[in-house]
């Protein structure tokens, strides 16, 4: 597929990165890429032994054979976390060295470089090794700080490389997370819909196309991404990258986000591990859009052009009602106070209720058709999401489907952006859609 276009116009008015590069052998790229952005400036290439391995010994010597002042750092650990221990190793090195940060890595190695090149006012640079996550052009680092992760507002990459032969080579898990990761903008972008709606969060046409005009073509490369084909790997990884862009371009992450990625907030927050092991962003992520695509499935078969708008209106809770329902379903969480925080920015008066409703109610056969034409059935996610090795379900990490039905209280709640839960509250449906997912028939039966 060809995307340079529509990505070059997204560099010019992206707010950090300015340059992306990908394809075959493009690895020697590294120091035309390093001088036309960082001009004489000396570099720092951060990997760890597997990055090393894979691009960050070929680049070294790509960038000091061209005559460029160059040192490494290589992390010793076999396996580690963003951990703020680790940002202050970089840090150091930084102190006494003026260089430009080169991370050779997936999600942490680039998310350490991140945070130290921030702390350092620096911009920086990555190689990509896998094709993950999203987040290698977002600007947000998330790391481990005293046992909680945390996201940290920061700068997106001004150059990212990218070989699909190396991100190709990665572990089959890695790519199926990269994988999970940008199914979640399919229901995302479906929220994204009611959002719009309501007006809260209008769509921004640009940040839209850069996600969606690409996501179903590169989501049916399913076969070949799990075969480990260096161009549909490739295609995945520039397809992460364009919602990165989105993001950068929007100033928020409303572009690639919503409640199915909240799923993955919660598992993080509650420091969640299977077999022992922290889980990755994306297969929490797949999770969280499977669980969303079922939801969607039964919220489609309603029908809104017939809710009793006077009825719902008049049940609508106060915000205090809201800040207590809250505070209650949040009581053992390790942050007590987040629903309450969140549902506070959130909440919008009956009036402004009556509103949102009737429009739904008018619009209804214009939005579901949106809608329907935006999400995948369960059973299609499902498939795909089997097909690269990805998570079908609660069970796939190790959850059970009680568990996941409890999650989606703290889901509606834990942001302030609205979601198809709060349209669900709203219209009073909340508890039947749920029901209809995870009660008797369901497709996600509650058995024990
Ligand atoms: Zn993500």
């Amino acid at each position: 597929m060809d995307y340079r276009k529509q990505l070059d116009e997204a560099l010019a008015i992206a707010k950090d990165t300015k340059s992306f590069e990908f394809g075959n052998d493009v690895l020697g790229l590294a120091p035309e890429l390093f001088r036309k952005n960082f001009g004489e400036k000396a570099a720092l290439v951060v990997a760890d032994n597997n990055t090393w391995k894979a691009a960050g010994e070929a680049v070294t010597k790509h960038i000091q054979d061209a005559g460029i002042e160059c040192r490494t750092y290589i992390f010793p650990e076999e396996e580690f976390h963003a951990e703020f221990e680790f940002v202050d190793r970089v840090d150091k090195i930084l102190d006494s060295y003026d260089a430009i940060p080169v991370a050779v890595g997936s999600g942490v190695i680039n998310d350490l470089c991140k945070l130290a090149a921030f702390h350092h006012e620096k911009p920086y640079m990555v190689v990509a090794t896998a094709a993950s996550v999203d987040g290698y052009a977002s600007s947000g680092a998330v790391v481990t700080k005293d046992g909680a992760k945390i996201n940290i507002e920061t700068h997106a990459p001004k150059v990212i490389l990218a070989d699909n032969k190396v991100l190709a080579a990665a572990p089959k898990e890695m790519t199926a997370a990269g994988y999970g990761d940008l199914a979640a903008k399919v229901t995302s972008g479906a929220e994204w819909m009611i959002a719009d709606m309501f007006g809260t969060e209008p769509i921004i046409t640009m940040a839209w196309s850069l996600v969606n005009d690409s996501l179903n073509d590169i989501l049916a490369e399913n076969e070949k991404i799990a075969a480990g084909d260096p161009d549909a790997v490739g295609d995945l990884f520039v397809g992460l990258t364009l919602t990165g862009l989105a993001m950068q371009i929007a100033h928020t992450s409303r572009p690639a986000s919503c409640s199915e990625h909240l799923f993955s907030h919660y598992l993080d927050m509650t420091e969640y591990r299977y077999h022992g092991k922290f889980q990755s962003h994306g297969f929490q992520c797949a999770m969280g859009t499977v669980i969303m695509s079922a939801c969607f499935d039964e919220f489609l078969k309603m029908d809104l052009s017939k809710i009793d708008v006077d009825a719902c209106v008049a049940a609508w809770p106060t915000l205090e009602q809201e800040q207590q329902r809250a505070l209650e379903i949040f009581k053992d969480f390790p942050v007590p106070q987040l629903g309450y925080t969140e549902i506070t920015k959130k909440y919008n008066d009956a009036e402004t209720v009556r509103q949102q409703l009737t429009k739904v109610k008018e619009n209804w056969t214009e939005l579901k058709e949106r809608i329907q034409n935006q999400v995948y059935t369960y059973d299609k996610m499902v498939a795909l999401m089997k097909s690269v090795g990805a998570p079908v379900g609660p069970e796939s990490i190790g959850l059970t489907r009680a568990q996941v039905r409890r999650m989606v209280d703290f889901v509606q709640l834990m942001r302030w952006r609205i979601n198809l839960f709060d349209l669900c509250k709203r219209a009073q449906i909340y508890d039947a859609l749920l029901d209809r997912v995870f009660g008797k028939g369901g497709v996600l039966e509650i058995s024990e």
